[in-house]
């Protein structure tokens, strides 16, 4: 157990079979406090030669144990995660608030999550149940016996971002050992240390050496090799779209999750609690940093109630406390790093050369984005049109709903929308007609619980997370048929 305070410096390696290995002779990538460039760790990266042991280690315990494994075993290990990493909660949120960068209070929020995410898997491992099939509803199927099982998939490729580093490996570790693969993980390497913490929890509540082995270092060298490797039966990825649909290239005929980005909109109507509507875009756009993938970007504001929105939610804004993720009381954290917190500082000032202006924020010190309203923008600007995964959001006011649906659906993300209104025909009409994988009424886009569907359309992703539907796109419905003789 370490203490509350500062994690001690690590050596990071590969995680094979069990074992933590080092390879003193490739690169090296610094992990660094993002809110005050404390050193935390050091990765040593894992070689080509490393990425294929984890995935032979992966395939042999899948092959001897994994996908023998009674369903109430798997069940056990999962529960006894579970209350582990409940009784590390506070050990696991430092570390995360940490590496990331992200308040001490949203980094604990992580845990309760990642601990819920493991319960679901526990629960869902003696869940997995087929169907027995009417063989004779075909013409010629009488005297037959149909049902179907599901079965694993095998090893399971598994890379991840930063920004919620543990909920996010667990989203596809956890299934993964639910329905009885193995998994081989590449975790972001600017937050690696939750993971190799996880790896030694996972053991210790029984999961077999070698059902899960992490290899580190950069996406660039690691992912190719882990992808394209013929033991890999299934890649699921969380992180950018540019990455995410690169790799789909590379894995060619392999069953793929994608889990990426979006600049999220929600609608404001005249008739939605405004007083509510705000403080949900004062929570949903900013925290973390507004690093979330459903983060709220484009908020489209009734013309009637545009003013009085904008005016509360800076109000909101420049009361959120901004300083040490350590801290109790803060609100609002860093960026990953400077260089975010740059690109996103020139989005805004591209914007304003051509038009935009400011009602709040705008400006930067360091590694810290001041919370930031934009105002005047139009939808070619970077602000609007890309994801801007950083603590600002663009407003954009409206008063015809149907143009406002079309606005909403103009980008090439679909993730997850949030519409407020106190009409319910309006709401229920609007979330059918919204490209999105999710829509949210009277709830702001960010919310996420980790047992619904998730998962975004166009170019936000395919397939869907959320424990059950990750355990649906790790697994094969096998049919068995028997004829009566
Ligand atoms: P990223 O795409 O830069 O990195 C994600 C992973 O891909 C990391 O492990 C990284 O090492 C690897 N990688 C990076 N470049 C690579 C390359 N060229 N080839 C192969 N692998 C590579 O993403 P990030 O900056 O860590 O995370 C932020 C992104 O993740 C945002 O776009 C965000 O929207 C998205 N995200 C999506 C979800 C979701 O569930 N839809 C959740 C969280 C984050």
């Amino acid at each position: 157990m370490l203490g509350k305070g500062v994690i001690r410096m690590r050596r990071i390696g590969s995680l094979l079979a069990g074992e933590h290995k080092v390879n003193e002779s490739t690169t090296k990538i610094e992990v660094k406090n993002p809110y005050n460039q404390e050193l935390l760790a050091l990765i040593y990266s894992s070689s080509i030669e490393d990425v294929e042991n984890a995935i032979d280690n992966a395939h042999e315990v899948y092959q001897q144990t994994m996908r023998s494994l009674p369903a109430y075993e798997r069940s056990k290990i999962l529960r006894k995660a579970a209350i582990l990493l409940e009784e590390r909660s506070e050990e696991f949120a430092r570390t995360i608030s940490q590496e990331a960068g992200k308040p001490i209070v949203e980094a604990r929020g992580e845990i309760t999550r990642a601990v819920q995410v493991l319960q679901l898997a526990s629960e869902e491992a003696k869940k997995l149940n087929g169907e027995q099939i009417v063989m004779d509803s075909a013409i010629g199927g009488e005297k037959q016996l149909g049902f179907t099982k599901r079965v694993p998939l095998g090893v399971v490729a598994a890379i991840t971002p930063f920004n919620f580093p543990l909920n996010l490996a667990l989203h596809k570790i956890a299934p993964a050992i639910a329905v009885g693969n193995t998994v081989v993980l590449k975790p972001a390497e600017k937050t690696p240390i939750s993971s190799v913490l996880l790896h030694d929890l996972l053991l210790e509540a029984g999961l077999p050496a070698g059902a899960v082995n992490i290899i580190n270092g950069y996406g660039i060298d690691l992912v190719k090799p882990l992808v394209t490797n013929p033991k890999v039966k299934k890649v699921s990825f969380t992180g950018s779209d540019k990455v995410g649909w690169h790799i789909k290239e590379l894995a060619k005929e392999k069953p793929v999750t994608l889990e990426l980005g979006s600049n999220a909109p929600n609608i404001i109507f005249s008739d939605a609690n405004i007083e509510h509507a705000a403080n949900a875009i004062a929570m949903g756009g900013f925290t973390f940093a507004g690093q979330a993938c459903v983060s709220a970007q484009r908020v489209f504001v009734h013309k009637d109630v545009y003013e009085e929105f904008v005016s509360l939610l800076k109000e909101k804004l420049e009361q959120l406390k901004m300083g040490d993720t350590s801290d109790e009381t803060t609100q609002l954290g860093p960026m990953i790093t400077e260089d975010a917190a740059i690109r996103a500082e020139n989005w805004i000032k591209e914007a304003v050369a051509e038009g935009a202006t400011i009602r709040t924020g705008g400006t930067r010190d360091g590694s810290f984005l001041a919370p930031t309203i934009i105002e005047n923008v139009n939808p070619s600007m970077n602000v609007v049109c890309m994801e801007v995964f950083a603590p600002m959001v663009a407003m954009i006011p409206f008063d015809d709903e149907k143009a406002v649906i079309e606005q909403a659906n103009d980008t090439e993300f679909g993730l997850q929308a949030g519409v407020f209104t106190s009409d319910i025909n309006r709401a229920f009409n609007i979330a059918d007609q919204l490209e999105m994988g999710g829509v949210w009424i009277n709830e702001v886009s960010v919310r996420r619980y980790d047992h619904f569907p998730y998962g975004g359309v166009k170019r936000s992703g395919i397939g869907k997370e959320g424990v059950r539907y990750a355990i649906e796109g790790m697994s094969d419905l096998k049919f068995i048929g028997v004829k009566l003789i």
